[in-house]
């Protein structure tokens, strides 16, 4: 089926960057990175420090934001060996924001990049708590990495290196159903293109594939996307 033809499809979008509000026709949680942002009424977003933006904000500044029942999540937040701040600084704000989560009870959306063995021994320090979900967003990876990450207890969202690796991820229709997100993250417009990728790697119809998202989605972020 081609995406043209897939019409809307009721699947939440996990992770949106981009103007808050410019396409009502699809849920997204939008991403929201800098704690002076305003968002429209009738939006849901994450809101956190990225690992690229450790040491920039206070996490303090973000209270309003997280306050807001708007806000379903903490985050993106998390490790990235590519980023200019330092590492233990990283570790310090992304613990910063795992305390957060579990204090408001919201879900942690999750940026890693080339720290996996670090993000799993946060995780794994954690095992046993009755915490709020740790959403790996844009997973791409090797089956072993996706399997660690869903062994220490991780959903994972799948964007647009979907679409690029489909070819390295023949393993994807062995992760369990209900452990996928789909998201846009930079990429709005390829929203139709990555559920309907996901859904024939998973040996499902897009729409099977958008109520299982959706399902998936209320669970975690305890909001009815529809
Ligand atoms: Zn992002």
């Amino acid at each position: 089926m081609s995406p043209a033809s897939l019409g809307r499809l009721n699947a939440p979008d996990a992770h949106a960057h981009g103007v808050p509000g410019t396409d009502n026709a699809i849920f997204r949680l939008w991403n929201i990175g800098d704690p002076s942002s305003s968002v429209p009424e009738n939006c849901f977003f994450s809101a956190g420090i990225h690992p690229w933006d450790a040491g920039k904000y206070d996490l303090a500044a973000f209270a309003p934001l997280f306050d807001s029942p708007r806000c379903l999540a903490v985050g993106e937040c998390g490790l990235d060996r590519t980023s200019d701040a330092a590492l233990p600084l990283q570790m310090k704000v992304f613990e910063a924001q795992i305390e957060e989560s579990v204090r408001r009870c919201k879900p942690l959306v999750i940026h890693c990049v080339r720290c996996f063995p670090e993000f799993l021994r946060l995780k794994s320090a954690r095992k046993g708590e009755d915490a709020p979900a740790w959403v790996v967003h844009g997973f791409r990876g090797t089956k072993r990495k996706a399997f660690d990450l869903l062994d220490a207890g991780c959903v994972l969202s799948f964007g647009a290196g979907l679409l690029r690796d489909a070819g390295n991820m023949e393993y994807f229709s062995e992760i369990p159903l209900d452990r996928i997100l789909v998201e846009t993250d930079e990429s709005p417009e390829l929203f139709d293109r990555i559920l309907a990728e996901a859904a024939a790697m998973h040996l499902l119809s897009p729409s099977e594939l958008a109520a299982a998202v959706g399902v998936n989605f209320e669970r975690i972020f305890r909001h009815d996307p529809v």
